[in-house]
Formats: structure tokens, sequence, C-alpha cells
């Protein structure tokens, strides 16, 4: 009997304590935010190698805004989806951390309690001049006048990792943790191209840790470290694999 990859990875799940899953844009995808890769979205006007880098922002912080600008009313208009909700229905059965590379906030809003944000966040800004934070809710970006200030006159930028920039200190070390504690990584949505996130699932496989990576496309993490690969939406693919762990 062969089983189903739904089927082997959810005998994992099941069997796991402590679960890590790492998530990246595609799990927003299904929200309407774009990914990166992949066609269409936001991306195919703003190159991210060319809008997305810390020396943009400093050379041009009004440019970078304007992918910024448009990224921020793709997550404005997002709500968390099926595949968000499914990994708050698990969180009752084993000890599971969320390490995400998305800034969009959307696995707090769906109702995930521990989860690592790796890029920073979206919802706060940042005065580049003074340092004082903004909850972005009560900055207005008027696209005409971006950046947008600070009281101080400085330039706003939020709070998110640009390409070019090192993690916050102390957050790559939380989700290095949980990887190296976890008996099962779920790597969900990601190409695992952007450093050090991408290094998650080899250091958890490294302390013996299972991998199951769940995309519509393989990565090279699905022949170098993926022990069961899910092909598939992370919306349509997740609540599955969640409903076949916690039912039976
Ligand atoms: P990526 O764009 O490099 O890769 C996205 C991956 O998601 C691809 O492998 C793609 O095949 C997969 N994918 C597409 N649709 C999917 C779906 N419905 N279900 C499951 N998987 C799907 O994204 P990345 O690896 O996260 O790296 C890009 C960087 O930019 C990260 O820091 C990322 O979080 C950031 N970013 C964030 C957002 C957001 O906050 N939502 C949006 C764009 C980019
Ligand atoms: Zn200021």
């Amino acid at each position: 009997m062969h089983a189903s990859p739904i089927d082997e990875a959810s005998d994992i799940v099941r069997a796991a304590r402590r679960l890590l899953v790492l998530t990246g844009a595609g799990i927003s995808a299904e929200s309407g935010i774009a990914p990166f890769r992949g066609k269409g979205g936001i991306w195919a006007r703003y190159d991210p190698m060319e809008y997305g880098t810390l020396d943009a922002l400093r050379a041009d912080p009004a440019k970078v805004w304007r992918m910024l600008y448009d990224l921020g009313l793709e997550i404005a208009a997002a709500r968390p989806n099926a595949a968000h909700h499914a990994l708050v229905r698990l969180e009752p059965h084993l000890h599971l951390t969320i390490a995400t590379q998305n800034v969009d906030a959307l696995h707090q809003r769906a109702g995930s309690t521990d989860v690592v944000e790796l890029h920073g966040s979206s919802q706060e800004l940042l005065c580049m001049a003074c340092g004082r934070r903004w909850a972005a809710a009560d900055v207005v970006v008027d696209a005409l006048e971006l950046p947008p200030r600070c009281g101080c006159g400085g330039a706003l930028r939020p709070d998110v990792v640009l390409f070019g920039e090192l993690l916050p200190p102390g957050v790559f070390e939380r989700a290095e943790v949980a990887a190296r504690t976890a008996d099962v990584v779920l790597v969900v949505g990601t190409s695992a191209e952007v450093a050090p996130a991408a290094w998650l699932p080899t250091i958890a496989l490294r302390a013996g840790a299972r991998i199951i990576e769940l995309n519509p496309e393989t990565t090279w993490l699905t022949t170098e470290v993926t022990h069961v690969f899910l092909h598939g939406k992370a919306g349509e693919i997740l609540p599955e694999l969640v409903a076949a762990v916690i039912h039976d």
C-alpha cells in the first residue's frame, strides 16, 4: 500500500510534538498579495532587486515608496485565507511556531499566537531621522506626497527588512531555536531563495527533523531537503492536511 503524500504528511505531523511552520509569500497569494516569483502582480512593475533594497531607499525614498505604497494597498485589502486559518486550528494539538517571511501580519490576524516575523512588519513605520515608531494605521500615506513624514520632518519607512539589510537582532535566533528543536518542519509557499530564512529547513534537517514542503512548484529544497512534497496551493492543501491530522 502506498499512502498518498497527504496521508504520509499527516502521519508525520500527528506524531510530532514540536512543529515549525516556515511560510513565504505563497501562503498569502490566495489572499490577493502577489509573491515575487510567479506571474503578474505588482512585481511585474517593480523589480524587487531594484526597488526593494536599502541602497535604493537611501538614494531615492520616494521611488521605493511607490512600490511600498502598492504593496500596502494589496496588504490593506487582504484577509487571511483558508491556509492561515488551518494553521490556527492546529495550534491546540501540538507546540507550533510559525516563522514567516511575510510582512502582511495575516497569521496574527487569523489568530496564530506564536509568530516570528523574520522580515518585520508592514504594520509599523519607523522614522529614518529620529527613530520614532508609528503604527501604520495612524499614518496617512498620500500617493502624491511620498515618502510619508514623521513629526520631525524625517522620512518614514516601514519596519520591514529590505534586501541588503540584516534581520532585527534576536529574530533569526528565535526561529533557529524552533528549527533545532522541531520534530517536523512544514515549509509553505516559499521559493527558499532568501537567506537566512532559507537555511531554517536545513538546520532542522541536520538536527533530525522531518521536512514537509507544500508548493505548487518544486524548489531547491524539494530534492535536497524535503521528505514529503505536497504539490498544490496552500489554501487547498493545508486545510486538507490539518483535517487529516486532527480527525483520527
Ligand atoms: P517568493 O515570491 O520568492 O516565492 C513564493 C513561492 O510561493 C513560490 O515558490 C511559489 O511557487 C509559491 N506559491 C505561489 N502560489 C502559491 C500558493 N497558492 N500556495 C503555496 N505556494 C504558492 O516568496 P518568498 O520565498 O517568501 O521570498 C520573497 C521575499 O519577499 C520574502 O521575504 C517574502 O515574504 C517577501 N514578500 C512578502 C509578501 C507578503 O508579505 N505577503 C509578498 C511578496 C514578497
Ligand atoms: Zn522623526
